[in-house]
């Protein structure tokens, strides 16, 4: 019997997580790291070397595919319109379920006095504003609990949560325009060595790909020619990659849950068990997005793609962004699952794909939301109305901002977080759980993706979409597009 290849990536990926709590629980957890997280390393360098080679090439290719730059001046605009919609909409889902779920008021009051103590000596030390003045550091009936948590001295930070601190810092230090600056690269080799100077390589094919437009014919051909054939490759390298992609995918999750638990699958569980009402808010609003936001989205405005068939199409991208956490890395599946099984035109593709990888992380949105405003409930903080449009603001740019990679999402969150006045440090408080959400975020990236790519598609007629399409011919590296 043939099983279909997203049948199987989810099976090693299940044999992965039931591995995982084999070698936890029997104390083999160092053995799964040594010997078997590495392949789940050599994939995602796998998939991370083709990444850039194919942002580069399928821009160009896309560009001139398209004929003329106009075309491409209002698909961009639309683009960038939807994108900006999709990542308004789940920030503010974000809120209203954090707000109206709660998670950190269910945390027991006790300890949320010492947390607002903690929190009012800090913003005292630091000398942020407290909006909401509640005052317990002079409140008397508060006094010996001030005085016990003062006794304790300063936070002690994780060393993680400040590396990461750092880099926020560096990116706030860097003023308003430095991000449109850093778009524009000054050495393309520079930039295509750099796996996160994704935007400096989309900039130099589209510039590229426009400037071939005005070449003429016989000149200008056999570049495209060129292009288009280095393209072809490009893909054919990733079916062979996804032919192995199942066991990779279990390598992945072996090796990625093992080192969270160690040999104590039960301190991991603790762990969850703390922070899980927190968890689950942010996992209802991901799975919203999934399940029914993107669907009724295509609904609405594709109309073409059922239910079923959009799952089925992009089931492969959407297990590997939940193995991978990177989207960048994902990339490359994403294209081809668009492409061959949603039946969006490669002129779409080639840019919006790319593009939304790089800035359109509805996922990563919507988890910041939640995490600041659960922080901010966790330590007996109100929010008011303007904060929360803040954090609308804040959460929708540091997204933008996010890189396509592991935990970005919550190196960001620091910016988020003081842009509200609270400590950024809190960061350490959600970091235990950070790694699981940042899978289910990813899916919800490339899946926002993969959305907004119909929808311009259907938009420009360039969409193609067989419900008869045999998906399992997508990444087989017998069959040519
Ligand atoms: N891992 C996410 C991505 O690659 C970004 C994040 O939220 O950390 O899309």
């Amino acid at each position: 019997m043939k099983v279909a290849l997203h049948w199987k990536i989810l099976i090693g990926l299940s044999l992965g997580v039931i591995w995982a709590f084999i070698s936890s629980s029997l104390g083999w957890s160092q053995f799964t790291i040594n010997w078997i997280d590495p392949f789940g390393t050599i994939f995602i360098n796998l998939l991370k070397l083709i990444a850039v080679p194919l942002v580069f090439f399928s821009i160009i290719s896309g560009v001139t595919g398209l004929g003329d730059p106009s075309s491409l001046g209002r698909m961009g605009l639309r683009t960038l319109i939807f994108y900006f919609f999709t990542t308004l909409s789940a920030v503010s889902l974000g809120l209203i379920l954090v707000n109206s779920f709660g998670p950190g008021r269910l945390v027991d009051e006790d300890t949320r006095i010492d947390n607002r103590i903690t929190y009012e000596l800090w913003a005292q030390e630091k000398q942020v504003e407290v909006k909401d003045q509640k005052n317990f550091l002079q409140n008397p009936a508060y006094e010996d609990r001030v005085a016990r948590i003062q006794s304790l001295g300063g936070e002690t930070i994780d060393p993680e949560v400040e590396k990461s601190m750092k880099i926020a810092q560096a990116t706030k230090d860097a003023g308003p325009m430095q991000k449109v600056v850093d778009i524009i690269p000054s050495n393309i080799f520079e930039a295509l060595a750099n796996n996160g100077q994704m935007l400096q390589v989309i900039f130099f094919a589209l510039f590229f790909g426009i400037a071939l437009l005005f070449i003429p014919g016989d000149k200008g051909q056999p570049v495209i020619d060129l292009v288009n054939a280095i393209m072809e490759v490009l893909l054919k390298m990733v079916d062979f990659i996804m032919q192995a992609a199942p066991f990779f995918v279990f390598a992945l999750l072996a090796g990625t849950i093992s080192k969270m638990a160690g040999d104590d699958v039960s301190k991991m569980l603790d762990i969850f068990a703390g922070l899980s009402w927190y968890s689950l808010t942010v996992f209802v609003g991901l799975a919203f997005m999934v399940a029914i936001f993107y669907p009724l989205l295509l609904k609405l405005v594709v109309r073409k793609i059922p239910f079923t068939g959009f799952f089925k199409a992009m089931s492969p991208a959407q297990t590997l962004a939940f193995s991978t956490s990177s989207s960048a890395a994902t990339l490359p599946v994403t294209m081809e699952c668009v492409e061959d099984n949603l039946g969006v035109d490669k002129k779409i593709t080639s840019f919006v794909l790319p593009i939304g990888a790089t800035v359109n992380m509805d996922g990563t949105s919507l988890y910041q939301a939640v995490a600041v405003v659960f922080l901010a409930q966790f330590h007996l903080i109100d929010l008011d109305l303007a904060q929360q449009l803040t954090i609308v603001l804040t959460a929708t740019l540091a997204s933008i901002g996010s890189a396509a990679v592991p935990s970005a999402g919550l190196v960001m969150l620091i910016i988020v977080l003081e842009s509200v006045g609270l400590n950024p440090a809190w960061i350490g408080i959600i970091l235990p759980v950070d790694r699981i959400l940042d899978m289910c975020r990813t899916v919800v990236n490339v899946t926002g993706d993969a959305t907004v790519s119909s929808i311009i598609a259907a938009r420009e007629n360039l969409l193609n979409y067989r419900q008869s399409h045999d998906t399992d011919d997508t990444f087989n590296p017998d069959v040519n597009p």
